[in-house]
């Protein structure tokens, strides 16, 4: 059943009155309703405990309700909460509230004050609607300005992202003169006018004005005429909210489209598997359109560190999106991609001075291998050309990127005869979680010793093995690898595009061993997942080797450039990106992700048909003895309430970092639920069985 956030133009706009209204009204109409006070401050002491005014409130005309988080002093939540030596939390506060949405009827979800009153430091009331994503009431303070307020808390909850079900004009001032200087006529006319300009702008927008209450004259709220009087006025407002349907439902027309036209990834276009219509998607939920929410345990494969819809990045791309959305790099630059190139030389490896903007993480690889080749050819040693992968690898899938990855679940055999012929190197061995065996470096040793001639680099995923099996090796094995390819003059190239912005429990995977690589490729979270972007930082010897050539060996310069290279969108976002996550705790985060992630997947440990429970970071991994069925998986996943989509052998979780532990339970108890019940059932989970455990 609905639910709606009743907010204000302003503090003291009427929202408590038109809540308490509209309750006495719903229940005239036989509509069950309720409604919650997820902040309330200005509670006093009784001989019961605390008690909110507004619930208070709610009571006297009738309604039901309950306040959540409860402060005395009355005043901005923040300060009220700050007093009393607490911390609000958007999302704590959100999963409260949605912990009461579930109840048959209406539930109305009143604010403090209007949208951007301070939830915390950080936070305000908008985020907390944000987190919640229900459609908001309006409730406007008719008077002076009013039309001003309307549309600018409009403007605020459309970029939001939010839906407006609808608006209340409310008087709560009774006369003319706290108006200033306007007369009784003129202040008739304003507020008439009010009305009928946001009804106007209201069509516009598709958001009706609902009610035009005025101020009722000897009125009290104490008094069930009262009541009456605001419940006739609010009854079609009432009836309207009522028959609100916030999920638009399933769309077989787009589906039946995505169906015939688009083609997904690794899907067939003749008989696609099923796919889900995202509507929208706020922290670490993702909100189906047939109003189901589930928690995102693939981080969008790997990029939503900060989860969906967080403010400091809307707000750096509709910023930029007004200032210049797009300006070609040749020849131009701008200040989006001057800052984050500032940026990002002060959290890569020191030795790493030269960036390369480019648009995807498979782009930043193949320009990083014609980096490697340009290096060389710069430098007259024409016969290194080739690259040397481990076995087990995913680096992308253009067809560069793609000679890199594994051989076998690369599917080299279908591109045979187009693809590049690289070296492959055994997967490494030494677990992270082991002490380290030197002789797991040995066939590495090997391999390059021999064609040290020929290889110009060495590419690696440091230490997370992602798409190619999810699997976590030692850091000291880079450090051998590092002092190798110092010792036969071999670049080392680290694609660090799943790995970088923390994923791991450091910055870069890199930072485990302590070694800088020649060039690291980046991208996934660089943009926290809102924009696609790469960069290829390269160090200054790799720069200046290429740049240094004559004309018959490149004249100098790097021969690569996207059109859309150094998108200002994107770097603006990935700038709001990287301030969000380095003024984040965010290494605090990933460790108690980590915590939880083992703890949780812990029981899967024993259940037969599991080969392996590993977690790094915020990077969960149950392996399987067999291949799982993707579509069986993902729909028992979706039963559970989360996005999990896993491959091959591995179902893995890599939550966004601002995943509650609700949230983080929610995914590791739905893996253990399908192991199990996978264990039991030949391999596949069945769908009907309910809640299991292990
Ligand atoms: N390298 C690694 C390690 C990756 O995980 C990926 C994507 N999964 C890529 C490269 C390719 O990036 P993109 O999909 O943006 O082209």
């Amino acid at each position: 059943m609905p639910a709606f956030f009743v907010t204000g133009t302003d503090t003291d706009a009427g929202k408590s009155t038109i809540t308490a209204g509209l309750l006495r009204a719903f229940a005239r109409a036989g509509v069950p309703a309720r409604a919650i006070k997820p902040v309330q401050t200005g509670c006093t002491e009784t001989a019961d405990g605390l008690e909110a005014p507004d619930v208070a409130l709610w009571r006297s005309a009738g309604g039901q309700g309950e306040a959540l988080f409860m402060y005395r002093v009355p005043c901005s939540p923040h300060l009220a909460a700050g007093m009393e030596g607490a911390e609000l939390d958007a999302s704590v506060v959100a999963e409260e509230c949605r912990s009461r949405m579930n109840q048959p009827g209406v539930t109305l979800f009143e604010g403090a004050g209007g949208l951007y009153v301070p939830l915390n430091e950080r936070e305000s009331m908008l985020d907390l609607m944000r987190s919640l994503r229900i459609p908001g009431l309006l409730v406007v303070a008719n008077r002076l300005g009013c039309i001003n307020h309307a549309l600018l808390s409009l403007d605020a909850l459309e970029m939001a992202g939010l839906s407006v079900a609808g608006m209340v004009l409310c008087r709560t001032v009774p006369s003319a003169h706290t108006d200033a200087g306007t007369t009784a006529e003129a202040e008739a006319l304003i507020l008439g006018d009010n009305a009928v300009r946001l009804a106007e702008e209201g069509k516009r927008r598709g958001i009706p004005l609902l009610a035009d209450i005025p101020y009722m004259e000897n009125a009290s709220p104490a008094h069930d005429a009262f009541w009456d009087a605001l419940a006739d006025m609010l009854e079609p407002a009432a009836r309207a909210l009522a028959a609100f349907s916030p999920a638009r439902g399933i769309d077989a027309d787009l589906l039946a489209f995505d169906r015939e036209h688009l083609w997904h990834p690794y899907t067939s276009a003749m008989r696609p598997l099923p796919v889900r219509e995202v509507t929208g998607a706020s922290g670490a939920r993702l909100f189906l359109a047939d109003g189901t929410s589930l928690v995102d345990g693939m981080s969008s494969w790997w990029c939503t560190v900060h989860g969906y819809g967080n403010g400091r990045l809307v707000r750096a791309l509709q910023k930029q999106a007004a200032r210049l959305s797009h300006v070609m790099f040749g020849g131009l630059t701008h200040e989006p991609a001057v800052e984050l190139g500032r940026r990002l030389l002060k959290v890569l490896p020191a030795s790493l001075e030269h960036i390369f903007f480019a648009d995807s993480g498979s782009v930043a690889v193949e320009a990083a291998m014609k980096m490697a080749v340009q290096f060389r050819r710069s430098a007259g040693q024409e016969k290194k050309t080739r690259f040397v992968a481990l076995r087990g690898a995913y680096h992308g899938d253009t067809l560069g990127a793609m000679s890199l990855c594994d051989p076998v679940t690369g599917m080299h055999t279908l591109f045979s005869g187009v693809l590049a012929g690289q070296l492959f190197v055994e997967r490494p061995t030494c677990r992270f979680d082991e002490p380290y065996r030197p002789e797991s470096f040995a066939p590495a040793e090997r391999l390059l010793r021999e064609h040290a001639q020929e290889v110009t680099a060495v590419v690696v995923e440091p230490v997370v093995q992602g798409a190619g099996g999810m699997w976590f090796y030692h850091p000291e094995y880079l450090r051998d690898l590092r002092r190798l390819c110092d010792e036969l003059d071999i670049l080392l190239i680290a694609d660090e595009i799943a790995t970088g912005f923390g994923r791991t429990g450091r910055l870069f995977a890199c930072e485990w061993a302590g070694i800088a690589p020649d060039i690291m490729c980046v991208g996934k979270a660089l943009t926290g997942g809102m924009m696609t972007l790469s960069a290829v930082a390269a160090s200054r010897r790799v720069a200046e080797v290429i740049s240094g050539a004559d004309a018959a060996h490149g004249g100098g310069v790097f021969m690569h450039g996207p059109t859309f290279m150094a998108n200002p969108l994107a770097c603006a976002v990935a700038c709001a990106s990287l301030d969000e996550l380095l003024a984040s705790p965010w290494q605090a985060c990933v460790e108690h992700i980590q915590e939880k992630l083992e703890a949780g997947l812990a029981p899967c440990r024993n259940v037969p048909g599991v080969a392996d429970v590993r977690v790094l970071g915020a990077i969960g991994v149950v392996e399987t003895k067999e291949p799982v069925n993707v579509e069986a998986w993902q729909d028992f996943f979706v039963s559970r309430g989360v996005w999990i989509r896993p491959f091959g052998r591995a179902v893995y979780v890599m939550p966004p970092f601002v995943a509650s532990d609700g949230e983080l339970d929610a995914l590791t108890r739905a893996v253990c639920e399908a192991v199990l019940s996978a264990s039991r059932n030949g391999g596949t989970p069945v769908l009907e069985q309910r809640r299991e455990s292990c």
